[in-house]
């Protein structure tokens, strides 16, 4: 049986673990955590996400959030769709989840298949490991990365910062999805499923800038939005804070030798479309059906992932950050345009540009 070790426990290494079983490969997964302890904040899955996670065998169901749309801080609506327009333009049924959700649905997939022997924690990786394949599924500041790229720029950051949190569901009952925006600054809200509410808001603030009280700036910035906003941060326990960065610039291929790049250690992008995890589900499928596909001819599964993956993934990212730069022009003038034509424009036109990417057909796997 031919060996790959896979460098990282995230969502994307994970996944690959689980698709390289499946394609006849022995897997190990090294680790840098001791233990798993996946973020306290939720994660948004498009229709390709959950099509690629049933294809590896993860089933997540997916319940609808009856409303979604754009509001101004005091709550006026911008942009408002059913839930059901929003599934038919991106293609399918989506979802939200807490990250310890999805991580374990991937663990337990993972250890119904190998060994527990097969993860070892603790485990910091500099040097690529002997294997017949590496996955580098190590992150945004991928050490394989580095040392297999040199010259690539580090990531950088985009001058946004974030914070997110699990609340529960407010007095006034499970709210829609939404996202409220005033000026560059943003607050989303999306349910998962009836008993929780994760959250996140996003400002321009300089890198490395942290606060004492995390939660107390939230409230500063944020808590005299619209409802349930207040409360959402009043009751939320761990408020987590993140500068966002990203990948500037893709590495020229996804492969080197016998490593493939994967999930963010290839194309960290900003968050703003919602499909990072979702990229990294699907670089692990592909790259999982090429090697199925191939037999043992390895250089030419990693020809074909790097064929597949690169321009997707590019565009994805390429999309995002435009994204991302345009929700932090805070010049009053810019965001008033952007509100305006959010108010007047149809529904669908926005949906249908951040739905677009959720119509990928999942390769499927052996077994
Ligand atoms: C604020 C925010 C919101 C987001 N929202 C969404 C969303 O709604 N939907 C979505 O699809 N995506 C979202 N994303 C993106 C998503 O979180 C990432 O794309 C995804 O987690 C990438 O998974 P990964 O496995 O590639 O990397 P990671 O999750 O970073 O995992 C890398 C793993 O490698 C380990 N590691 C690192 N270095 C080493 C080493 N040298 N040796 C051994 N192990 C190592 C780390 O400990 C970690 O466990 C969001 C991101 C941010 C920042």
């Amino acid at each position: 049986m031919p060996s790959v070790v896979i460098v990282g426990a995230g969502i994307g290494g994970l996944s690959a673990a689980i698709g390289l079983h499946r394609a006849g490969w022995r897997v190990r997964v090294l680790e840098r955590a001791e233990e798993f302890a996946p973020v306290g904040a939720g994660i948004t899955l498009w229709p390709n996400a959950l099509r690629a996670l049933r294809a590896l065998g993860v089933e997540l169901d997916a319940d609808g959030a009856g409303v979604g749309g754009v509001r101004t801080r005091s709550g006026r609506w911008l942009a408002r769709w059913r839930w059901s327009e929003l599934e038919r333009l991106a293609g399918g049924p989506l979802t939200a989840v807490s990250r310890a959700r999805l991580h374990g649905a991937l663990l337990d997939a993972l250890f119904d298949a190998v060994p527990a022997g097969a993860i070892r924690l603790g485990t910091t990786v500099t040097e690529v490991p002997e294997a017949d394949l590496v996955v580098a599924a190590d992150g945004i500041d991928s050490a394989l990365r580095a040392r297999l790229f040199p010259e690539l720029p580090a990531p950088v950051a985009n001058g946004t910062t974030t914070w997110r949190g699990i609340a529960p569901v407010p007095r006034s009952g499970v709210p829609g999805w939404s996202n409220s925006w005033a000026g560059a600054r943003e607050f989303g809200i999306v349910p998962l499923g009836r008993e929780r509410v994760y959250w996140f808001a996003a400002m321009p603030a300089p890198p490395g800038e942290t606060h004492d009280d995390e939660r107390a700036f939230v409230a500063e910035h944020f808590g005299d939005w619209h409802e349930p906003i207040p409360e959402l941060i009043a009751t939320t326990e761990t408020v987590l804070h993140l500068d966002i960065r990203h990948l500037a610039t893709l590495p020229a291929s996804y492969v080197a030798g016998r490593v493939a790049l994967l999930g963010d250690a290839a194309h960290a992008m900003p968050p703003n479309l919602g499909q990072g995890g979702g990229m990294a589900i699907e670089d692990a499928l592909t790259l999982a059906a090429a090697l199925a596909d191939t037999g043992d001819d390895v250089p030419a599964a990693l020809a074909r992932y790097d064929r597949e993956r690169r321009p997707r993934t590019a565009a994805v990212a390429g999309e995002a950050a435009r994204l991302s730069r345009l929700m932090s022009i805070g010049h009053p003038a810019v965001t008033a345009v952007r509100d305006t034509a959010t108010r007047l424009l149809p529904a669908s036109l926005m949906l249908r540009s951040i739905a677009r990417w959720s119509r990928w057909p999942a390769p499927s796997l052996p077994g």
